[in-house]
């Protein structure tokens, strides 16, 4: 039977944990930095206004009914979900080397690709090792040690600089087992705000290859990011350049504002020169995979997202959504700085302007994070407790 002594208490999920201490609070001045949803000016979400159009164009759908999506999703949503991720002309699309299935959001994206990997990574004996960055989202530890994967770090921030360690990323990159499975974020990278610049990526790129590792890109900001679309998807796009095999999670919870109609994709890329069936076996391994997990994916939010995707007017509506969305996020960056600078508040400020995306690593210490809840009713994570 399960008991108390055999079934330990698990930890409440940090943020959610502060979530839940932020509801109970009282006070009409509370401010809520924890969790990664964009706010508007009065603090409220936004809903997109490309997403209201598409959500009415839905509902005058005489056609629509509640059965069932395919199994790997709605077919124009998966197909425009992978040219927006790789790029119209991508050669891996050209050549048909790409399996795209519809996930439950970005979370279900890592999931698919994890039990994936678990299960068909050629090395098997012995298991290769899954590097995250430290600090990553919380929720990749998990994640990949839940299906069986056992994890490692690799450097990503420098506390001096505030900024990337380049070199303490690439030594451990080449200093992992042959083979290693090495998560990458896209873009925006959460929690830090700090990304790899071109040239670094290169050189990513450069030391994965060497060590024959496959890389793992985890993409939720695309276009959140830089408010382009193209830029923030530049990472993945070399490495498919450059002929890796890939995957890729890629979520719409934060670019749509869709968070809880869970809308996502997993894409497996094969590298060039396979055999011509190597990309439908994996379809049909992911396939089973998905089957057993959720069976098929839910309709809603993958509905809005195509027809945004799908037709060229609303697609640059919602870019200018999206323009709208990253220009406040740097207006909000600069706007602390500058009250802060203006402040002298000690130590330097540049690093909340030069990160990027929703989350900053804003170098507070944990005490003066906890002067912020308990006195300001400001709640925010901890440093190192990232969401
Ligand atoms: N990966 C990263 C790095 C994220 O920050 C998030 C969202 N916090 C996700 C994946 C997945 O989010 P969702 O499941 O809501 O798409």
């Amino acid at each position: 039977i399960f008991t108390a002594v055999n079934v330990p208490q698990a930890p409440e999920d940090p943020l959610f944990g502060l979530m839940a201490a932020y509801r109970k609070d009282p006070s009409d001045k509370k401010v809520d930095l924890g969790i990664g949803a964009y706010r508007d000016d009065n603090a409220k979400p936004w809903i997109l206004p490309v997403v209201r159009k598409a959500d009415d164009i839905l509902k005058n759908d005489p056609e629509l009914n509640h059965e069932y999506l395919p199994i790997a999703g709605l077919p124009q949503y998966t197909s425009a979900a992978q040219k927006l991720i790789l790029g119209a002309d991508s050669p891996a699309i050209k050549d048909n080397r790409v399996a795209s299935f519809q996930t439950i959001s970005g979370t279900g994206a890592v999931h698919l690709g994890a039990l994936f990997l678990a299960k068909f990574h050629p090395h098997q004996q012995p298991r290769p090792t899954v590097y995250l960055s430290d600090p990553t989202w919380a929720n990749h530890n998990q994640i990949f040690t839940n299906v069986g994967l056992s994890i490692a770090k690799y450097p990503y921030f420098s506390r001096e600089t505030k900024g990337l360690d380049i070199e303490g990323m690439v030594s451990a990159l080449n200093n992992a087992p042959a083979g290693s499975i090495i998560v990458l974020h896209a873009c925006a990278h959460n929690p830090t705000g700090v990304d790899p610049s071109p040239d670094q990526w290169k050189r990513i790129a450069e030391v994965v290859r060497a060590k024959n590792h496959f890389p793992f890109f985890d993409c939720a900001y695309q276009g959140f990011a830089s408010g382009d679309l193209a830029r923030d998807a530049w990472a993945i796009r070399y490495f498919v350049e450059q002929g890796f095999e890939t995957c890729i999670a890629q979520s719409f919870a934060k670019n749509f504002g869709l968070y809880g109609e869970r809308a996502g994709a997993y894409h497996f890329v094969s590298p060039p020169n396979q055999p011509d069936n190597s990309i439908q076996h994996i379809a049909s391994q992911l396939a089973i995979l998905q089957r057993s997990e959720i069976s098929n994916p839910p309709a809603y939010g993958s509905r809005i997202a195509s027809i945004i995707l799908n037709d060229p007017k609303l697609f640059s509506e919602w870019e200018e959504d999206l323009r709208t969305m990253s220009g406040r996020i740097a207006e909000m960056r600069k706007g602390l700085r500058s009250r802060l600078e203006a402040r002298q508040t000690p130590g330097s400020w540049e690093h909340i302007t030069s990160q990027i995306g929703m989350f900053s690593f804003t170098g507070l210490s944990e005490k003066q994070v906890q002067i912020l809840r308990e006195k300001w009713h400001i709640y925010m994570v901890t440093p190192l407790s990232p969401p």
